[in-house]
């Protein structure tokens, strides 16, 4: 049974019995496309009820020393996360890795080589954009994004703010999806390659929001089946980007190929998130916690 509930003047599906959750295991900072600062994030995580948090940006780990160093300061828990961009078949996937060791070289020097693509795509975005008729698409992305990692976020923001479309949802349709102007068909790395970086650096690699992709029900299994083989251990059941009947869907798909279950809001800032923080349900009866093993979380039930 669901109902409407409001939380932060949203209104969101959620199970009749809605526990908010006190652990978000994703969400993004000023260091890829998040809007806030890692110290503001953490602040507001904190605001919001979240005692144990993972920070996980895109493709960049700059974000973890002092996000952790507020949250600690705070009393919470805090895990060090990612989320790595990667190909599989034809779609792009996210993974997302807790407990990753920043410091680990090979993690360092993969994702040093994935900005640097990115930054290389982002060009052929804005030339793109341009023969669209929008100049200054590329600086104007690059200002916003400043020193952290270019993503297609960066170019909506840039889109919106230069008035060429109204809202963020807009500009996606319109120029940042495939077959559209500012959309560049990009190879990340690939399933493997991320699955054993996150593990090798004594982390757990998590499928984030498989919900998202428009797998369909074979490559959805035959998704979780690889996943599975290559070490990886989790996925998002409770995520900002799932409705709560895809909660059910993917706790299922969790307990039948004997993966753990996730949960994080997938926050990017206030307006522009899937999710606010703390507004998340907890996950749904019978899944098994991604976090169970881990000794520096300790929730009292
Ligand atoms: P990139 O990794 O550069 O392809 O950018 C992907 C990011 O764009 C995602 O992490 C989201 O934050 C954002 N994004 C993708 N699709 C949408 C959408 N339809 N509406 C709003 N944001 C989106
Ligand atoms: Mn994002
Ligand atoms: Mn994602
Ligand atoms: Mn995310």
């Amino acid at each position: 049974m669901y109902i409407l509930v409001e939380c932060c003047n949203h209104y969101f599906m959620r199970y009749a019995t809605y526990m908010p959750a006190t652990v978000d295991l994703h969400c993004h900072s000023t260091i890829s496309d998040g809007l806030y600062p890692p110290e503001q994030l953490v602040a507001h995580a904190h605001k919001q009820g979240v005692k144990v948090l993972a920070l996980t940006d895109h493709d960049d780990v700059g974000g973890l020393k002092v996000a952790r160093e507020t949250a600690e300061s705070l009393g919470m828990t805090f895990i060090n996360g990612v989320e790595i961009s990667v190909t599989w078949k034809k779609y792009t996937l996210h993974i997302v890795g807790l407990r990753v060791d920043p410091e680990y070289e090979p993690l360092k020097t993969a994702l040093d080589g994935v900005r640097q693509s990115r930054l290389e795509r982002a060009e052929i975005m804005g030339k793109g954009l341009e023969e669209a008729g929008i100049e200054g698409a590329f600086d104007g992305a690059k200002a916003i994004a400043g020193n952290s990692i270019i993503t297609r976020s960066h170019f909506a923001r840039f889109l919106v703010e230069a008035g060429h479309v109204k809202g963020v949802k807009a500009v996606f349709k319109k120029y940042l999806v495939k077959g559209k102007p500012g959309y560049v068909e990009q190879q990340w790395m690939s399933l493997e390659q991320a699955v054993t970086l996150i593990k090798d650096s004594g982390g757990t690699a998590v499928i984030a929001h498989p919900g998202r992709y428009g797998l369909g029900m074979v490559n959805t299994h035959l998704l979780m089946h690889e996943f599975r083989k290559l070490g990886g251990e989790a996925i998002e059941v409770v995520t900002g980007s799932h409705t709560p009947p895809q909660y059910d869907q993917f706790a299922k798909i969790a307990h039948r190929f004997s993966l753990k279950s996730s949960l994080g809001s997938d926050f990017h800032g206030p307006g522009v998130s899937y999710m606010e923080m703390g507004c998340i349900c907890d996950l749904p009866v019978g899944c098994v916690p991604v976090w169970q093993d881990w000794e520096e979380v300790q929730l009292s039930s």
